[in-house]
C-alpha cells in the first residue's frame, strides 16, 4: 500500500477550535496545559484564538471566525501541511450555520492523518505522550488510488504516468 510520509517537527502546529458551549471546557483545559502549549506554534479560528490568547498569554495565530469561514481555512491548511495536530472541541448538542464545514475539517484531518482530540480526555492522552514533543513520520494513505475517476481523468493520468 502506497503511502506518503510527512515529517512532523518536535515542534508541532497545533490548531485549537471550540464551538461556543465548549469554550470554556477549552480554555480550562488549555490554561492547566498552558506550559506544554507554549513550546508549540498555535494556531486558532477567532474567538476561539482571541480568547486562548487573551486569557493565556499566549501568541495565536488566528484565522477567521468559524461561522465566517475560519474552520475552512483550518482545513486549508492541515491539506497545506501547515497544521500538524487539532484539537477541537465541537458540541455534539447544537447544529451551526457552518456545519458542513465542520464536516469537511473532520474530513480532511482524517484524511491527512493528522492527531486530533475533540474532548478533554482525548487531549489529555494527546499531551501526555511523548510523541508531542518529538519528531514524527505520518504516513499519509493515498487516497487518489481509491478514487473512481471518468474514463478521461483516468486517460489523462494513464498518460501522465507514462510520460513520467
Ligand atoms: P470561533 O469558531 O473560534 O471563531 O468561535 C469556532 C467554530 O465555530 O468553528
Amino acid at each position: 500500500m502506497m503511502h506518503q510520509i510527512i515529517d512532523m517537527a518536535a515542534q508541532k502546529r497545533i490548531a485549537l477550535i471550540a464551538h461556543d458551549e465548549r469554550k470554556q471546557d477549552l480554555l480550562e483545559w488549555a490554561e492547566y496545559n498552558r506550559d506544554s502549549l507554549s513550546k508549540h506554534v498555535l494556531y486558532g479560528t477567532g474567538t476561539t484564538g482571541a480568547l486562548l490568547s487573551r486569557q493565556l498569554g499566549l501568541s495565536v495565530i488566528t484565522v477567521k471566525s468559524g461561522p465566517l469561514g475560519g474552520d475552512q481555512q483550518i482545513g486549508a491548511r492541515i491539506v497545506e501541511g501547515v497544521i500538524d495536530v487539532m484539537i477541537f472541541f465541537w458540541d455534539p448538542l447544537a447544529s451551526h450555520p457552518h456545519d458542513p464545514d465542520v464536516r469537511a475539517l473532520l474530513r480532511v484531518a482524517v484524511m491527512q492523518n493528522i492527531p486530533v482530540a475533540t474532548n478533554r480526555a482525548s487531549a489529555d492522552f494527546m499531551f501526555s505522550s511523548p510523541l508531542m514533543d518529538q519528531p514524527y513520520e505520518r504516513q499519509i494513505y493515498d487516497f487518489a488510488k481509491r478514487l473512481r475517476r471518468s474514463p478521461i481523468v483516468e486517460a489523462l493520468q494513464d498518460e501522465d504516468s507514462q510520460s513520467s
